[in-house]
Order: structure tokens, then sequence, then C-alpha cells
């Protein structure tokens, strides 16, 4: 009787080996499968071998997957780039919104959470690198935008989320540790903050050595993406 090894199966078991070494709880650690560009059935497989956490990067792609999988019991993150037009479907139909990066988008969210419907869990996105280029507060700016998101009513503040700069390990390593330290400061006056979303399939490992509790694994779990 030798069940197939999946992707899934053989990343949960990495998860859990990463854990041990860190001397952490493999429970403490989600696994958020990244389906941008994957098919709703490809998502139904994954479900099937009880993934519930989804992270989807584009709205419509994300919301035609969600009816086509409405019968299912699925927790849905939205962890992409966020323009103003498109908070109140992101606030009606996800769980979690990790890409939270300046105070009129947490606001609107907030405004646009049906009533009803739990607050919407979010993370603040953060430029570990401080790079121009790429979204993400500035580390300096994280501590007035996790208050003033704290206030809005509609709204969970959970944690951070990072993106670092896809280079060295290393690199990536000392990202995980300023986000993780940052996390760690805020929590001396936002105790309820308990998420930090950072690794993707190249450096999970050293981001469960770091701290992470979500890690966002799309190519380890589905293979290289087609271009869009
Ligand atoms: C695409 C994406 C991922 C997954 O990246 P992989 O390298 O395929 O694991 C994780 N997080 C975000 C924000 C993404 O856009």
């Amino acid at each position: 009787m030798h069940e197939p090894k999946t992707p899934l199966i053989t990343l949960r078991q990495e998860i859990a080996e990463a854990c041990q070494q860190a001397g952490r709880d493999p429970a403490a650690v989600t696994l958020l499968a990244v389906s941008k560009t994957r098919s709703a059935p490809e998502l139904a497989a994954l479900a099937d071998q009880g993934q519930r956490d989804f992270g989807e990067n584009y709205l419509q792609e994300a919301l035609d997957k969600m009816d086509a999988l409405a019968e299912r019991d699925l927790v849905w993150h939205f962890i992409g780039p966020i323009q103003s037009n498109k908070t109140r479907d992101i606030a009606a139909r996800f769980d979690w919104v990790h890409s939270v990066d300046r105070l009129k988008i947490a606001r609107r969210l907030s405004e646009q959470r049906p009533a009803g419907l739990p607050p919407l869990n979010i993370c603040i996105q953060v430029n570990v690198d401080d790079e121009d280029s790429k979204s993400g507060v500035a580390l300096a700016e994280v501590e007035a935008l996790a208050t003033a998101a704290s206030e809005l009513s509609n709204l969970a503040l959970r944690g951070l989320m990072a993106i670092p700069r896809a280079d060295s390990k290393d690199g990536s390593r000392h990202a995980f540790r300023q986000l993780a330290m940052t996390l760690s400061q805020l929590r001396n006056t936002m105790p309820a903050l308990d998420t930090l979303s950072m690794g993707m399939s190249a450096d999970y490992p050293v981001a469960i050595e770091e701290g992470a509790t979500v890690v966002r694994l799309g190519t380890a779990l589905f293979g290289p993406r087609p271009t869009r």
C-alpha cells in the first residue's frame, strides 16, 4: 500500500523538519499554497489532500476560482499589489490580505468589509530592502501604519509580510531577521500580533529558522509557473 508522495506531502515533511531543526512546533507554521496562474481543478486536487489556505495575486482570476470552488471550505489570502479600485471585492471575498502597504488601502478595506463577516485579517507588507521599485512600507514607517491600521474596526491586524530581494540565501536571512525583530518590537504595544508571512519556494527553510508563521509556496508545490 504505497500512497504516491505528492509535492504537498513532501513539502509538509520538509516544513516539519525545518521546524524541528529550529526547535519550533510544526503546527506554528502554515503552508500557504500560492496558486496564481493555477486552474481551479489544480487547487481542488490540493484541497482533496487537505490543503485549506490559498494565496492569490490577481483579483479577477481569484474570484473565478472562488466561484468554481465555492462548495469547499477554503481560506483565501490576497498577496498581490492592491489598487484602490479593487478593495471592495478584496474586502468582500478574502479572509486575509498580506499586502497592505498604505493607510488609504487599509481604510478602504475596513470601510468596505461587509457587515456580518468577521474582521478582515491583514498583514502590513514591509519593504525590508528599502528598494524604491518595490511595494511595501519602509521599515521606519511600519510602526505608524500599524498603529493606525490597528484602530480600524473591521480589520484585524495580524502581523507583517515581506518579499526580500531574490539574491543570496543569506540576503534573505538578514531581511527575515529584520522583519522578525520589527514584529517583536510592535508586540510590546500590540501583543495580539502573531503573524510573520515570509519565505517562498527558494528560501522557506531559512524563513522558518527566523520565525516565519506563514510560508508562501508556489513553484515548490506546483512546478514552474507558465508565463502569464
Ligand atoms: C508568487 C508569489 C509567491 C510564491 O513564489 P514561489 O517562488 O513560486 O514560491 C509568494 N509570495 C508572493 C507575494 C508571490 O507573489
